[in-house]
């Protein structure tokens, strides 16, 4: 494992910017591979982790590059609960923990550093002094992936009755015993342009 101040460096760059979700990002996955024993994300342990995050935001962008899991790699699982959390899951021992914001860490960060105005700033610096346990909620926790959903797995490409594009991953949807996407399914998110 890096340094906190490595990793925020590397975060600051894929990122594009510095700012209190890095930092918390950062501390947020560090905490995780801690508590897994995981002391090599990027190398040795690199098949080990599937990582689920809970919000996009800033702190996202931080924890994939700590942990290395990556949307494209399916290693990296985005549940859009808009919540600043994030779950480490080891797929070796089964072992799982999942680390929240505190609310109140807000607060504490005003507490410590009134004096600096900008929200952002006082945050970012807080983050960093700020105790395990004033920053983050933890809680060790089972995590059920389907086969389907692991890193790796190779399966059948299904073709939908509708559109006839191809869809992995058992996304398929099984209507008046058509096949269909999602999409046709009618949980698009786009309609087209008519
Ligand atoms: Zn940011
Ligand atoms: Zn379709």
């Amino acid at each position: 494992m890096k340094s906190f101040d490595e990793y925020l460096h590397d975060a600051e760059i894929a990122h594009g910017h510095l700012c209190a979700g890095q930092v918390l990002g950062v501390r947020m996955a560090m905490l995780g591979l801690e508590k897994l024993g995981l002391e090599d994300p990027r190398g040795r342990d690199r098949k080990r982790l599937v990582t689920f995050v809970e919000i996009d935001r800033c702190a996202t962008d931080a924890v994939a590059v700590v942990t290395g899991c990556r949307l494209g790699k399916r290693a990296l699982k985005f549940r859009d609960w808009g919540k600043m959390a994030a779950t480490f899951a080891d797929l070796e021992t089964g072992r799982a923990i999942r680390i929240s914001a505190k609310e109140s860490s807000k607060e504490l960060a005003r507490q410590m550093h009134p004096e600096i105005e900008s929200k952002g700033k006082q945050q970012m610096l807080a983050y960093r002094e700020m105790s395990a346990d004033d920053l983050f909620s933890t809680e060790w926790v089972i995590v059920e992936l389907n086969p389907w959903d692991m890193p790796g797995y190779k399966g059948p490409r299904i073709a939908c009755a509708a559109c006839g594009e191809g869809i992995s991953f058992q996304r398929e949807i099984e209507r008046e015993g058509k096949t269909l996407c999602r999409g046709c399914a009618g949980e698009g998110y786009y309609k087209p342009l008519k």
